[in-house]
């Protein structure tokens, strides 16, 4: 089970994000603190974000340009990230480290997050691709990337009906999804962790708390998560018990 994190907010950097949190995805590529499956997350790493620059753009057709960073190595031992993550700023950011399931390639494109024109998309857990009818050429063979592109062929705002219909398929699925497009965060939980933290610059959605403020909450499972400027709806998905 990987871990992962998403933003919505004031631009931030993503080092203040993923790197320098007491227990934040650096630190959990090696001690996460809530992993229910598998000890630790060395078989790589990812972080996509939308330029905060993009932003200030002349062409106004234009939304935020989509960034990504994605690497088959341990978090931890990345100097030239660590040297870099300082200096890259977004109000929107999903990042990811990964522990492999058994059988599953390692490779940079088998990292979180996936992308779809301007979503972001980063999947905890674990799901037989031999449920998933998608017809579109996935970024990897690894079973998040398949989910992913299914996820994105049905559409972002049909994800809670998208992970029941999986969850159905497979009952042994666990499909904690981590999705943004920039304007807006997505989550789903079923089967792993997730907790939420209202910062006042923005919003925090992680597998597990980065450190330890009174204002983190656990979101229950089975819930589907939608963050939108400062609003945080959570709402239950319905689905086989
Ligand atoms: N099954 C996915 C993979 O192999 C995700 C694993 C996980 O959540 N640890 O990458």
């Amino acid at each position: 089970m990987c871990r992962h994190l998403g933003w919505l907010g004031e631009p931030v950097s993503v080092a203040s994000l993923v790197l320098d949190p007491p227990c934040g995805l650096r630190v959990q590529s090696y001690a996460p603190r809530r992993q229910k499956h598998g000890l630790i997350n060395a078989d790589g790493w990812g972080v996509g974000f939308f330029d905060a620059g993009g932003q200030e753009r002349s062409d106004p057709g234009m939304g935020p340009e989509v960034r990504r960073w994605r690497s088959a190595s341990p978090l931890w031992g990345d100097v030239s990230f660590a040297s870099v993550a300082p200096a890259l700023r977004s109000r929107c950011v999903v990042a990811a480290v990964r522990s492999a399931t058994a059988g599953m390639p390692i490779e940079a494109s088998a990292s979180a997050p996936f992308r779809d024109g301007g979503w972001l998309l980063s999947h905890n857990g674990i799901v037989d691709r031999g449920v998933l009818p998608v017809s579109r050429v996935a970024e990897s063979t690894v079973d998040s990337a398949v989910l992913a592109a299914l996820i994105f062929e049905r559409g972002l705002e049909n994800l809670g009906d998208t992970i029941v219909e999986v969850g159905t398929a497979d009952p042994g699925a666990r499909l904690n999804i981590l999705a943004a497009n920039g304007s807006r965060l997505l989550a789903t939980t079923w089967g792993d962790t997730l907790s939420v933290l209202r910062r006042a610059d923005g919003v925090v959605l992680a597998s597990e708390p980065y450190d330890d403020h009174p204002d983190w909450q656990d979101i229950p499972d089975r819930h589907l998560v939608e963050v939108s400027g400062d609003e945080v709806s959570i709402t239950p998905l319905k689905g086989p018990s």
